[in-house]
């Protein structure tokens, strides 16, 4: 049996307490992976941007909501575990300046000035010991292969899930599964469910039962 960590779900960045930055994934693909890995026998630990979906009661949850929040819980959670997958899809973007009260209409444009946040998948991969190993999703619209390669290698991963925007807050996913030498370990179109079976056998074949 191994530990998995699952990040899930969007973040949010604030601008001021009423309004924030995020994207449109529902969390469906954390749950699924979540819910194939705990069927194979794994512990799951889950950390999660705010999401509607419920995850299985089984698998350990950490609620956070900024891209910050979810590295430093994902760091945490890591020390323990056996290998991430990396579902979630956090805000790559924050305001500079966050206000601490509502700003206000003036009729003028509101310029915001955004910096880049942490990358959690590549910060883990970057931190990760001999027995651990990180998966990571990539969401391209064009060249989704290629990118997902150069993805791959940009943040150190040991295999990469390359999808279509189509993936986005729908309930099917079509996606190959891609190895550090570029072999395609497989590639499958269904409902997140099924796609999430799919990729915890190949996770299991050559990540989990490799490191043993
Ligand atoms: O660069 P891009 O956002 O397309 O990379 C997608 C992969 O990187 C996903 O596995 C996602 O969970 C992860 N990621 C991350 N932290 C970020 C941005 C993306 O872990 N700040």
């Amino acid at each position: 049996m191994a530990h998995l960590l699952i990040t899930s779900g969007p973040t949010r960045q604030h601008l001021d307490p009423v309004r924030y930055l995020t994207n449109a994934s529902s969390g469906r693909m954390g749950r699924a992976l979540a819910e194939a890995a705990l069927a194979l026998g794994h512990q799951v630990t889950v950390v999660s941007g705010p999401v509607e979906v419920s995850y299985p009661a089984q698998a350990e949850v950490l609620h956070v909501i900024s891209t910050e929040d979810m590295l430093a819980a994902s760091r945490q959670a890591f020390r323990h575990c056996d290998g991430l997958i990396g579902a979630a899809a956090p805000c790559d973007y924050r305001p500079i300046k966050v206000a601490s009260n509502k700003i206000s209409k003036t009729g003028e444009p509101l310029r915001l000035e955004l910096t880049e946040t942490p990358d959690i998948v590549a910060t883990l991969a970057m931190e990760k010991q001999p027995h651990q190993w990180v998966v990571g999703f990539a969401l391209e619209t064009e060249d989704q292969r290629l990118r997902a390669l150069a993805k791959l290698e940009r943040k150190s991963c040991d295999m990469i899930v390359s999808n279509g925007a189509e993936a986005m807050n729908s309930l099917e996913n079509s996606v190959e599964v891609l190895n550090r030498a570029g072999d395609v370990l497989t590639a499958i179109t269904g409902s997140k469910e099924d796609v999430a079976r799919e990729i915890l056998r190949v996770v299991q074949a050559h990540l989990i039962a490799a490191k043993k």
